[in-house]
């Protein structure tokens, strides 16, 4: 089953990579403006940095760092 990943709001994004270290197969951090985005890979639409879908097998890192993340912002819910 896919799974919708969203990091919204993503400018409330404190830049602490803690998503990126737990699951560095979906978040990425961006050059522009230091936070955290999804990987163009998984995007619904290429311009939209905050929203992509996942595959089933990255949906437990994906959790995992919705968990962690300090500002909770990460949210994963089925697409
Ligand atoms: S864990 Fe949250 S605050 Fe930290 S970089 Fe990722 S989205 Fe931003």
């Amino acid at each position: 089953m896919p799974y919708k990943v969203r990091i919204d709001p993503r400018d409330t994004c404190i830049s602490d990579m803690v998503c990126v270290s737990i699951c560095g197969e979906v978040f990425e951090m961006n050059d522009d403006d230091g936070k955290s985005h999804i990987k163009a890979e998984f995007r619904t639409d290429p311009n939209n940095l905050a929203e992509g879908v996942i595959p089933d097998d990255l949906k437990d890192c994906a959790q995992e760092a919705a968990d962690s993340c300090p500002v909770n912002i990460i949210h994963v819910e089925p697409a």
